[in-house]
């Protein structure tokens, strides 16, 4: 990790604080560019605006995507300042988004807040798979 790549962790460790006084969860990312500039910063605005998917870490994933080229999307750092959750590492993923560091990791974000308990849904399934696969077949090739 470079000296950049701290200065860039604790702006992010800064953006989480300012979420907690704006009466949200504590949590803030930014993205860094291939030539080092800040290109876009977010925090958790997910009890202001009543909106579940507003982590900042989906919120610039969907940023990238609509705003950046393949290419620089690849060369730009997200810095976070916690590991990204199971929601926010999908968006992350289809971002194109090349690189992500986190301060917290989610392991350690766990031994400061109460433990999550299991999942509150069910999933079922597979099920219709001559069906299901028709409008899929050949969208991919
Ligand atoms: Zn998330």
């Amino acid at each position: 990790m470079t000296q950049d790549d701290e200065k860039f962790l604790r702006r992010a460790i800064e953006l989480a604080a300012t979420a907690r006084e704006g009466g949200n969860p504590p949590f803030g990312s930014l993205l860094v560019g291939p030539d080092g500039a800040v290109l876009a910063e977010e925090r958790n605005t997910s009890l202001t605006e009543s909106d579940i998917t507003a982590h900042p870490e989906l919120k610039l994933a969907r940023w990238a995507a609509r705003e950046l080229d393949p290419a620089t999307a690849a060369a730009t750092t997200m810095y976070t300042s916690c590991q990204p959750c199971g929601m926010c590492a999908g968006g992350i993923e289809r971002s194109g988004l090349g690189r992500v560091l986190f301060a917290l990791s989610t392991e350690q974000l766990g031994t400061l807040k109460p433990p999550a308990g299991p999942p509150s849904f069910r999933q079922e399934g597979p099920a219709l798979f001559d069906e299901a696969r028709v409008p899929i077949e050949g969208y991919y090739v």
